[in-house]
């Protein structure tokens, strides 16, 4: 198996890899496949399923190729989500490898001395904003379950990625011209990424990352231990504790009390379909299905993506979701989450029939579904980065997984030749406003509230149709549901539903994508201020989805993949 695995990897990563090819190419749909946002990455989950690997060896091996090639998204130093369908199971299963704040973190961790919230700018880079990353023990939990090939199999790729270097991409260079003053806080960030004068190296350098190569190799040896103990755990704790802008008190015990957790999934019915995916301390789920059964009694498929008053709808769904998610959701660990009110159906028929086709919600507040604890509040925003990817093998199993380290290069600190994420600032600053206790706000050992929405979906037989998922923080539940209503209702192939453009709503501001892909929807603008949409932007946004879903029936099933085409992404199958 490990000859295999550093045989499809022993060339510079940007070779072209054997054994693999587009499913645009392919005319009969493939068994086996792996999208993500990186092609390299995803190479390494295909190298996983050509050695008999399962969903979850694929999905596992992308990630950790992610941390090495990727690294402005996602990677070990950060944290993740797993949606997995196993096959013949009843029901998916969800891990939580969400980063917890240290025992030592108060809830003033990002208040200024007069005790107002500090800029998302000032409190992200150093030691403050990063939590116990959380990837290893979670892809440990669920290999315990669903692993086929051994552990350390699940590391060579990015091990060979990692030692023989690869290209930076476009998109990495990018990142790191926006992060090179974060990327200077530690010498390893700045020996990685930057030039001896301190400028960003440009696209096209070879990237080497020996010190990553040896923690992978370390953890591949002798598990996860290997990262939350010994001398990786020392050479993380001095990192965040002797950072030069925001030192913290994360300790060695912070490190080795980190677990994953097995969630229970959120699921509930659409139309004919049957949508899963994650519950607290995630948003992501919860708003994915609110903004879809809110619009089941809309007729979307009429309507169609080219009518503004579809686009409307969408949106309108979108603030009564977010108005619930601000209020009720956090970690259900530390809040009482009123998980199922939120997916009760009758409750969610009358949020949308709050809904106009003809005109906009004058204002738009939280509901009170079954369940609901006296009112606690949320308005945190998280800043866009990370990496969804999927991954079906030819077993059936699916998985849907996403992964971060929250802003690009998230806190900017590099310990063992990973990045150190930044996900406490998905906290909300503010433990208390209007006198009312905030839901998402810092408490030790607590896990920040997410947006990101693995999802799988099911029809109504029981079989997977689609497995999806997006970066891109509060962007990510608009981008999953309407590339869900694309496949669903318009009928369009994955890829074609994850290119349409993408409308979101921050408060009442409709936020429409700029550029090619938002060009559909620039138009409707005239029509949508006609519905009574206001204030209206158009702004660039990282939007990044990838998808698979099923296509064909019995001897012609298989699969077709997505690539979100404002990426780098690829979705690679296996012949
Ligand atoms: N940290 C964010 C979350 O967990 C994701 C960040 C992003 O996608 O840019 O929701």
């Amino acid at each position: 198996m490990l000859l295999l695995s550093s045989l499809l990897f022993s060339a510079c990563a940007t070779a072209p890899v054997p054994l693999m090819l587009d499913t645009s190419a392919n005319a009969l749909p493939p068994q086996a496949m792996v999208s993500a946002a990186d092609r390299r990455a995803a190479a390494a989950g295909v190298a996983m399923l050509v050695a008999g690997g399962s969903a979850f060896d694929a999905s596992a091996a992308t990630l950790l190729a992610l941390s090495v090639v990727e690294p402005q998204s996602s990677g070990i130093g950060g944290g993740g989500l797993l949606v997995y369908q196993a096959a013949g199971a009843a029901a998916p299963v969800s891990f939580d490898g969400r980063e917890t704040a240290p025992a030592s973190a108060s809830q003033s961790l990002f208040l200024d001395g007069y005790g107002k919230p500090l800029p998302t700018g000032k409190a992200r880079p150093g030691g403050k904003s990063v939590g116990v990353p959380g990837n290893i023990a979670m892809i440990a939990l669920a290999h315990a379950q669903f692993g086929k090939l051994p552990w350390a199999t699940l590391f060579q790729p990015a091990i060979v990625l990692a030692r023989s270097g690869y290209e930076m991409s476009p998109h990495m260079a990018n990142a790191i011209e926006r992060q090179a003053k974060s990327l200077a806080l530690t010498r390893e960030g700045a020996a990685l990424y930057l030039q001896t004068d301190g400028r960003p190296r440009p696209v096209g350098s070879l990237i080497v990352n020996e010190p990553l190569a040896r923690t992978l190799e370390a953890i591949a040896a002798k598990g996860p231990s290997a990262f939350y103990t010994g001398p990786n755990a020392d050479a993380l704790i001095a990192t965040v504790t002797s950072a030069s802008m925001n030192p913290s008190g994360m300790t060695r015990a912070d490190l080795a009390a980190y677990r994953a957790k097995l969630r229970p999934p959120v699921c509930a019915p659409y139309r004919l379909y049957r949508i899963c995916g994650m519950g607290p301390p995630s948003s992501g789920g919860l708003a994915v299905i609110a903004i879809l059964k809110q619009l089941e009694d809309f007729d979307l498929a009429a309507l169609g993506p080219d009518n503004p008053v579809t686009w409307h709808l969408l949106a309108e769904s979108q603030r009564l979701a977010f108005a619930d998610r601000a209020t009720y959701v956090g970690d259900n660990d530390f809040v009482s989450v009123p998980v199922a009110g939120l997916l009760d159906p009758v409750y969610l028929r009358a949020r949308g029939r709050l809904i106009s086709p003809e005109k906009t919600m004058v204002t738009v507040v939280a509901g009170t579904p079954p369940g609901a604890p006296a009112r606690i509040m949320s308005n945190g925003s998280e800043v866009a980065s990370t990496s969804h990817f999927s991954a079906v093998d030819t077993a059936g199993n699916v998985a849907s997984l996403t992964s971060t380290v929250e802003g690009a290069f998230g806190s900017g600190l590099v310990s063992g030749g990973y990045v150190l994420n930044n996900e406490l600032t998905d906290f909300d600053f503010a433990p208390v406003v209007d006198g009312t206790l905030v839901a998402n706000r810092v408490q030790p050992g607590k896990r920040p509230r997410s947006s990101m929405s693995p999802t799988i979906v099911y029809d109504n037989r029981g079989a997977v149709v689609l497995s999806i998922g997006a970066a891109g923080g509060p962007t990510i539940p608009a981008q999953v549901a309407k590339s869900i209503i694309a496949v669903l209702d318009w009928k369009l192939p994955v890829q074609a539903a994850i290119s349409l453009p993408v409308m979101m709503v921050f408060g009442d501001r409709l936020i429409i994508e700029s550029g090619a892909q938002g060009e559909p929807l620039a138009k409707m603008i005239p029509a949508l201020i006609a519905l009574g949409h206001q204030e209206i932007s158009v702004v660039a946004l990282p939007y990044k989805a990838n998808g698979i879903e099923r296509v064909g029936v019995g001897a012609n099933a298989g699969w077709r993949g997505g690539a979100d085409p404002r990426s780098e992404g690829a979705a690679l199958a296996v012949e």
